[in-house]
């Protein structure tokens, strides 16, 4: 089997249509496969019933955006019930935020001098809702502002830069409840990626782990040997399961391709074992 459990569709910040990733999916060798878009399970549906045409596994997913001391964090919740009005609710109150965050970005690089990104990005996003600092940066690429997408962020978008919003998202605790509520595990993504001193670090950890979180990322695109390593020890010290996901957004612009991350044999045992499990008993009417 091969596992992809984190990747995004134009219902959020990612390019293709939730059909067309199934389809690439199925194409690359995938077997189980999980959409996870940021705050919205608008594309569930669509991914679900491309991925039964493809015969793969379907994990109904989604990426929360938590704030955690300061810092942004990701939590994904695999195998979700997109029925549950908790989830759904909280999930909309999140995107609500989005739109006006983005205005404030907008004027943030209107203060540096570069005019329109709002009208952009928007241009860029299919639901406006889901407007991610991803369709700004994607705008300036395309007016030549950067070469890439992680040359904005370095330059424009990430933290402390023109382009930058404080923004608070849900508390942990909120996300915790709203993805375990609908049935879901929690998964804490790309671990490396966060601004967080050790101590931080381990209390996030720890918070996690405390309100039921069951895995962590350990590969996916934005960790390197040494963050994977990193990963591991964290799973191990807090007894959570490895997740690999390819966190794929748009051919050409993500590292990993959609089934191009490693499933490695791993100790605790991956949480794609579980998973596949629990799809499997699924009836198959
Ligand atoms: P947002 O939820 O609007 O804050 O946007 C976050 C998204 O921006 C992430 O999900 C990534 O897709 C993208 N992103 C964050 N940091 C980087 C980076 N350094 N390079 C490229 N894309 C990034
Ligand atoms: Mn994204
Ligand atoms: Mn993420
Ligand atoms: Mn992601």
């Amino acid at each position: 089997m091969s596992a992809d459990l984190h990747c995004h569709s134009h219902h959020s910040d990612g390019a293709l249509a939730p059909a067309d990733l199934a389809r690439r999916a199925a194409d690359n060798g995938v077997t189980l496969w999980a959409l996870t878009d940021h705050d919205t399970l608008d594309g569930l549906p669509e991914a679900a019933a491309a991925a039964a045409d493809h015969g793969l596994d379907f994990v109904a997913g989604v990426e929360v955006s938590v704030t955690f001391a300061g810092e942004t964090v990701h939590v994904l919740g695999l195998g979700v019930d997109a029925a549950h009005a908790p989830l759904r609710d909280g999930l909309a109150a999140l995107r609500a935020g989005r739109l006006e965050r983005a205005r404030a970005m907008s004027d943030g690089l209107a203060r540096v001098g570069i005019r329109g990104a709002l009208e952009g990005a928007l241009a860029l996003a299919p639901n406006p809702e889901s407007i991610s600092r991803t369709h700004f940066a994607r705008w300036l690429v395309a007016r030549g502002h950067c070469a890439d997408n992680a040359a904005v962020f370095r330059r424009y978008l990430g933290w402390g830069k023109p382009g930058y919003v404080e923004h608070r998202w849900a508390t942990l605790g909120q996300a915790m409840g709203w993805i375990r509520g609908a049935g879901g595990v929690a998964v804490l993504a790309h671990p490396a990626r966060y601004r967080l001193s050790p101590n931080e670090e381990a209390a996030l950890l720890t918070d996690f782990a405390g309100h039921g979180g069951a895995g962590i990322e350990v590969w996916c695109a934005a960790h390197g040997a040494t963050d994977e390593q990193h990963a591991l020890a964290l799973a191990r010290e807090f007894e959570l399961a490895p997740s690999a996901g390819s966190d794929f957004h748009a051919p050409g612009e993500s590292r990993l391709d959609l089934g191009a991350v490693p499933n490695p044999d791993c100790n605790p045992a991956p949480i794609w074992n579980k998973l596949q499990a629990s799809t499997r008993e699924l009836p198959s009417t």
